[in-house]
């Protein structure tokens, strides 16, 4: 008999606090948080771009409160407020209108045992979200790794009891040992009991598992059930390339924050990549395909017989192709003249629309360093060594995923 209380309602957070949108679909993952975190998504717009580059986009917040309504929802992300679906923003409102009903029902109770209250339900001090891409957008379906990271969890503003108590949390995890745990994860069709897949056939690993089933010992063990897996197809040879491809990002991760002065106490590494080895095959097959195609300039300048009057324009190449203004294909790989225009010469272009070409594209997998609540940047500092170590540890691990069982036996 199948026991439906271990059914979960689908949702991409692997951890972390309720309340996130996260539309399966959409490209945009919304996040209530405290201003600390918007402060340093924007700081690091501004002026850190190599640390900017590994975090999700930024793209701003959005203030959801009592008073919210979907009109406000456009009005104040005027610039992304199109590819929000119309659930998603009735879905903002909904939690809006619930944390303020919350907040009010807080207020009126009395308030002795509000302060040390440890985590349960705790309320986040703020109305706003911020929006950032979705990681998992993209995707068929997305394995997803969250590695918290750091052997000291907590930032300085941290009270005594929960210095006492991550500091527990550490001592007892992989955070001592490694500088990081696994603060959740889920994988498509994972693990060995097929009976305890949910209802996308993910088998989920909530944060009990990095808390008490992974240990110094059997980490690398246990990370391999989130690369490797027969049952959706990834077997040695996709794992490997995969694991590699998560050991290059590492390498870089670990070369930016070298360079940074900055401080993240429980900020993660988000893993993701494409669970469903047959995707995870065609998406990879496509990537090379357009990696062997040489890169054509963007545009080119065309002598085009109309009434049989030769006139010189500028067309646009998309992926090799030319096409005039009105989206034809006038000139095609391999240089063939088609119709009755002919190509002068394909030059540069300084226009950057042309990233969109790559969005509709599979996705193979991505590493984004995320949850910004305590950080912040400490010049004159030094590098976060205590993020390193995670980082660190981390690139070790997977350089023995990426290594074939032969060459370690
Ligand atoms: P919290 O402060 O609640 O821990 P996090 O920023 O760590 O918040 O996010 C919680 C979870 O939400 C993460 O473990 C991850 O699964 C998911 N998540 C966070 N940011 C993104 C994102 N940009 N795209 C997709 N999923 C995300
Ligand atoms: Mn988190």
């Amino acid at each position: 008999i199948p026991n439906h209380s271990d059914l979960k309602p689908y949702n991409h957070a692997v951890a972390g606090h309720d309340g996130t949108l996260c539309d399966p679909d959409g490209e945009l993952f919304i996040k209530p948080c405290v201003q600390q975190e918007i402060d340093f998504y924007q700081t690091a717009q501004e002026s850190h771009q190599a640390f900017a580059d590994l975090m999700p986009e930024y793209l701003g917040t959005l203030v959801l409160n009592g008073a919210t309504d979907v009109h406000s929802i456009d009005e104040q992300l005027p610039a992304v407020a199109d590819h929000i679906s119309q659930h998603m923003k009735e879905e903002a409102v909904r939690m809006a209108h619930e944390r303020a009903a919350e907040a009010k029902a807080e207020a009126a109770k009395p308030h002795d045992n509000i302060r040390w209250n440890p985590n349960k339900n705790r309320k986040i001090a703020t109305d706003k979200s911020v929006v950032l891409e979705n990681a998992a957008y993209g995707f068929h379906h997305p394995n997803i790794l969250d590695a918290k990271l750091g052997q000291r969890l907590w930032a300085d503003d941290a009270p005594m009891e929960k210095r006492k108590r991550f500091d527990e949390i550490t001592r007892q995890t992989t955070n001592g040992s490694h500088g990081f745990r696994i603060a959740g994860m889920r994988v498509y069709k994972g693990g060995d009991n097929e009976a305890e897949w949910d209802q996308e056939n993910y088998k989920v690993y909530n944060k009990d598992y990095g808390r008490f089933q992974v240990n110094k010992d059997n980490i690398v063990q246990e990370m391999r059930k989130f690369i490797f897996n027969e049952k959706a197809g990834i077997d040695e040879d996709l794992g490997r390339a995969i694991a590699e491809a998560f050991l290059n990002d590492l390498r870089h991760v670990e070369k930016v924050l070298a360079r940074e002065e900055s401080r993240m106490y429980s900020a993660s590494l988000l893993f993701t990549f494409e669970g469903d080895g047959e995707a995870l095959r065609a998406a990879i097959d496509q990537q090379a395909q357009i990696a062997s195609t040489p890169t054509p300039a963007q545009n080119a300048r065309v002598e085009k017989l109309s009434n049989g009057e030769p006139t010189l324009s500028t067309v646009r190449v998309d992926s090799g192709i030319v096409m005039d203004d009105d989206g034809e294909m006038v000139y095609g790989n391999g240089g063939i003249i088609e119709g009755d225009v002919k190509v002068l010469e394909l030059t540069g272009s300084d226009d950057d629309d042309d990233d969109e070409d790559f969005s509709s594209l599979p996705k193979i997998y991505n590493l984004k360093l995320i949850d910004f609540a305590h950080a912040s940047w400490v010049p004159g500092q030094g590098p976060d060594e205590n993020s390193l170590v995670g980082v660190r540890s981390l690139i070790n691990i997977f350089e023995e995923l990426a290594e074939s069982p032969t060459t370690t036996s």
